[in-house]
């Protein structure tokens, strides 16, 4: 699986560019952002419920450094597969299924003391070529959102926790729970939490990540793995960057099971698999 990396890498390097230009557009960033690029300009934010995700408008705009204007027609469509809430009993057949189509995804893990047992397993991922990033020890939203200190202890905890799983020093992502627009940490923590939370997030060196097309396996109703595959490749579709949220946690199967199908279409369509931090690597 490392092997197609580098490759991937080298050939993506200014696609991946003029990739996030077009964000940039959709994203209403400024054209006369310097590089390095922050996180808002570089990665998508969900899009309100009932509104289309970002990056499907055209694209055009350019920034400085980046290659020359490339139509959104020219580009490799680039897809990170990423994994909430494990590892669990779930994340085996995750990581046969990544194994056997020798791609890497990226896994937002939480470490608790309903997944003590399954720790282990982010350092079998991360041998794979996988990503191991950031999301909650507790996932408790009336504890992690009470205050940035009560936010902080927590990603300290979930860090001393993974530790002896994984080298803590290429632990470099982030996820929020709930994610950077979530509402549900006003009622903890008030309303500029969030926004303390990202500016602290990015003053630590950490690179947050939301995404831009979900699974939808996580919202309470319980999918087939049909319809996990059709969230995914429906919300995907017509978008040049994906960066697909999907969940690892003891009720998500049926992702699992979707998993060989949805890796089967982004090949199908030309799609390159990375981790977050490649992308974000190929950016600086
Ligand atoms: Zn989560």
């Amino acid at each position: 699986m490392q092997r197609s990396f580098p490759t991937l890498r080298a050939a993506a390097r200014w696609l991946l560019l003029a990739a996030v230009s077009a964000a940039g557009f959709a994203l209403g960033v400024a054209a006369s952002r310097p590089a390095p690029l922050s996180q808002a300009a570089v990665l998508p934010t969900p899009p309100p419920a009932g509104q289309p995700a970002p990056g499907r408008g055209p694209g055009g705009s350019s920034l400085p450094g980046a290659a020359p204007p490339a139509s959104q027609a020219e580009l490799p469509p680039l897809v990170c597969l990423t994994f909430d809430d494990g590892p669990s009993r779930t994340t085996p057949a995750v990581l046969a299924a990544l194994e056997e189509a020798e791609v890497p995804a990226t896994f937002f893990v939480v470490a608790n003391e309903n997944n003590e047992s399954y720790l282990p397993l982010i350092r079998q991922a991360a041998q794979a070529g996988c990503e191991i990033a950031l999301h909650s020890a507790s996932h408790r939203y009336s504890d992690i959102y009470r205050s940035a200190d009560a936010f902080w202890e927590d990603i300290a905890l979930l860090r001393q926790r993974i530790a002896p799983y994984v080298d803590d020093g290429e632990v470099r992502c982030l996820r929020f729970p709930g994610g950077s627009t979530n509402t549900v940490s006003r009622k903890y923590g008030g309303d500029a939490l969030m926004g303390q939370l990202k500016e602290q997030a990015e003053e630590q060196g950490w690179r947050w990540v939301d995404w831009n097309v979900s699974a939808e396996d996580a919202a309470g109703k319980k999918l087939s793995a049909e319809e996990v595959c059709r969230n995914v490749t429906g919300g995907s579709a017509g978008l040049e960057r994906c960066i697909v949220l999907m969940h690892d946690s003891a009720t998500t199967g049926t992702t699992a099971e979707a998993l060989p199908s949805i890796i089967r279409w982004y090949k199908e369509e030309g799609y390159a698999f990375c981790t977050v931090s490649q992308l974000y690597d190929a950016l600086e």
